[in-house]
């Protein structure tokens, strides 16, 4: 994605009742993420910013649970089908733009919001449990696909009016 500073994230979230605090982008490479996305130091909140395809951005503020409990167990995130071992994933809502705070989406996403990392191979731990033939431009649309059906699930695709 293009590289975006400070004052352009903190404008995605002009509109949050609390918006969040941007971290330190110096060490960000751009070049190898299809959005940017962080966790609160707290570990209870996440923060999204997706680039569209018309160049404009938009940025979501997600709750994120993880259970505390957990049988090892096989799970894939829902963005970008990577699958974890145990406990590499967290569920994520977000509160559906114009609802009143009554409606929420959720999906069960990679823990850290590195799904670009991951379909690039470029973290650390074990790789994904299901391999797969596709090449990465497919994963990236995919990726891609998922936010944008995200984002029009929580009525977040068009821009806030000011
Ligand atoms: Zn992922």
């Amino acid at each position: 994605m293009e590289v975006l500073d400070h004052e352009q994230i903190k404008q995605v979230f002009e509109h949050e009742k609390r918006p969040p605090v941007v971290p330190n982008l110096a060490n960000v490479d751009w070049g190898v993420l299809d959005y940017f996305g962080w966790i609160h130091p707290a570990g209870h909140q996440g923060y999204v910013v997706v680039p569209l395809a018309n160049d404009e951005i938009r940025g979501l503020v997600l709750r994120r649970s993880i259970a505390s409990v957990r049988k090892p167990r096989f799970e894939m995130c829902s963005w970008c089908n990577h699958v974890h071992q145990s406990s590499g994933t967290a569920m994520f809502s977000t509160i559906v733009r114009g609802s009143d705070e009554r409606k929420t989406v959720g999906n069960l996403m990679c823990r850290n919001l590195d799904c670009s990392l991951r379909i690039r191979n470029l973290c650390s731990d074990p790789p994904s449990y299901m391999g797969e033939t596709i090449d990465l431009g497919n994963k990236v649309s995919r990726l891609q696909n998922s936010l944008y059906r995200f984002l029009h699930r929580s009525n977040s695709l068009y821009a806030m009016e000011s």
